[in-house]
């Protein structure tokens, strides 16, 4: 039977105003598991002004330190209930429970903690003016934050915003993808379980068009975080506009994973595959695009390919799976056009290419998909795909390497494999991207900053430098000349 879902405002489960409903499917049985509220601008209204009251009330009466410990149990809850809340990531989702249970829910559990030790620590200043003044700065909250969320990481990118937003004293507005709704209304259920005060973490479901478009133009919101696609963050740019809105955008990327001859190959190989294949390729940090010496290209290419044949999609729910469903119907279809187009601009295929079966006849599986022989001017070397497709281009040398790897409009991640200490820094060091991995792929710490350089987008998720985005500094002048 699937479970029924209200939205949370004020500490409380209610309806949508117009009673409308939306189902959430299963995209490894394609089975409905759940129904949620499809919620109006009536109910966007009840929630903003329930985060109104609580940011100018109970929130705002709290002592950081006393709000850090709300925080942090959050963090804790979030592990106790770690097993039930990773099987409703993995249900909605399709990712491998593997994935969900030990990396993602304790990732998410670990950013409260870290963000609740900042709570009491964010400080403002005193700055030495000329004249007889003194002069200090307070560092505030911002106001009402909506958190925007997209469908691959559901509850991991939801943790990366609301976690610093409470800790630095906000109050927040979650608005799940309407495909994975069920661990963001989890985390409302442990708002009320530590005892968050009402109002202070609301959830609100449904289609992004409509109520994303509700609380990107509301007047009572002060700060949109989004992530998401990056023609949708264009739109929230415009809609944010209107109000002039604080406004963070983590949005796609074309990530480029450089392979060098003086790599340690095997690495490297282990490197691209988990680089591309690791959430299926949902991952917007991706390594999409692999540049490889052409000096060692078809020895490398046959090595990932090998590799890449023995990775089979499995019944996500088992322990055993590391690569699930695509998360939807629609992304599976997005996936494969991609795949003919690729063949039809001349990309060699070498391993995968087809939708995949596990045995049930059900479920949107993909097999894991190398293209070889791909020029930088093709499609699959320019757009995103949000799979598991990898486009492997070659290079001549160090500089068009990194030519080839800045020749995109994203910027959010990249990576270098190479034995020579000089050579990976010099090429870090002119890569246009937030993140830039060396000899490794697709590590991340809450205590390190992660975020897009060009169209990827702009501001910081984690560390202390996302604490700048939820909080405004105050100056403040006091008269001392007697
Ligand atoms: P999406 O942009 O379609 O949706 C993201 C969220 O925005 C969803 O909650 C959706 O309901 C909502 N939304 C949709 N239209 C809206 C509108 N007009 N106004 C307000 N909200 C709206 O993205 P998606 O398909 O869910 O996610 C995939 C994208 O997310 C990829 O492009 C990927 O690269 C990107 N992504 C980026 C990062 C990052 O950190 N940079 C991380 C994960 C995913």
């Amino acid at each position: 039977m699937p479970t029924q879902h209200k939205l949370f405002i004020n500490n409380e489960w209610c309806d949508a105003a117009g009673g409308k409903t939306l189902d959430v499917i299963n995209p490894a049985t394609e089975e409905v598991v759940a129904t949620i509220a499809s919620a109006e601008s009536s109910d966007v209204d009840a929630a903003v002004q329930a985060a109104r009251a609580a940011f100018r009330g109970p929130w705002a009466k709290l002592s950081a330190r006393e709000r850090g410990r709300l925080v942090w149990k959050m963090g804790e809850r979030l592990m106790e209930r770690a097993d039930e809340i990773a099987r409703l990531e993995t249900l909605h989702n399709g990712k491998p429970i593997f994935e969900s249970r030990q990396i993602e829910i304790p990732a998410a559990a670990e950013c409260f903690q870290y963000y609740a030790g900042w709570a009491d620590k964010i400080q403002g200043e005193t700055i030495p003016v000329k004249g007889n003044y003194l002069t200090y700065t307070l560092r505030e909250p911002i106001g009402v934050v909506a958190a925007i969320v997209p469908w691959n990481f559901p509850l991991l990118l939801t943790a990366w915003k609301v976690a610093p937003a409470l800790a630095s004293g906000n109050t927040v507005i979650i608005k799940p993808a309407s495909q994975t709704p069920l661990t963001a209304l989890a985390l409302a259920e442990i708002a009320l379980e530590v005892g968050l005060p009402p109002g202070v973490l609301n959830v609100i479901t449904g289609p992004g068009a409509r109520v994303g478009q509700f609380l990107v133009e509301h007047p009572g919101i002060d700060k949109i975080a989004f992530t998401g696609d990056t023609s949708t963050g264009r739109e929230i740019m415009r809609g944010a506009a209107g109000t002039i809105k604080h406004l963070t955008l983590e949005l796609g990327g074309k990530s480029p994973n450089i392979v060098f001859p003086d790599a340690d190959l095997d690495a490297a190989v282990r490197g691209a595959t988990t680089g591309i294949f690791y959430g299926k390729g949902e991952v917007c940090a991706a390594g999409s695009r692999l540049l490889v010496d052409q000096s060692i290209r078809d020895e490398f290419v046959d090595k990932l390919a090998a590799r890449t044949k023995k990775m089979v999609p499995g019944d996500p729910m088992d322990p055993k799976t590391r690569l699930g469903a695509i998360a939807s119907k629609s992304q599976l279809e997005r996936v494969l056009r991609y795949v003919d187009v690729a063949k039809k601009e001349g990309a060699a295929l070498v391993a995968g290419g087809s939708r995949a079966d596990i045995g049930t006849g059900k479920g949107y599986f993909m097999q894991p998909t190398v293209f070889a022989g791909v020029t930088p001017a093709m499609t699959i070397a320019r757009e995103e795909i949000f799979g598991p497709v990898l486009a492997t281009i070659d290079f001549a040398d160090v500089d068009e390497a990194i030519e080839r790897a800045n020749d995109s409009n994203y910027g959010l991640a990249a990576a270098v494999w190479t034995r020579d200490i000089k050579k990976a820094h010099y090429v870090a060091s002119r890569l246009q991207a937030g993140t830039v991995w060396i000899n490794t792929y697709n590590i991340y710490d809450t205590a390190a900053p992660f975020g897009g350089y060009k169209q990827s987008g702009f501001g910081r998720e984690m560390s202390q430098h996302a604490l700048q985005h939820y909080t405004q500094v105050k100056s403040v002048w006091v008269d001392l000349n007697m």
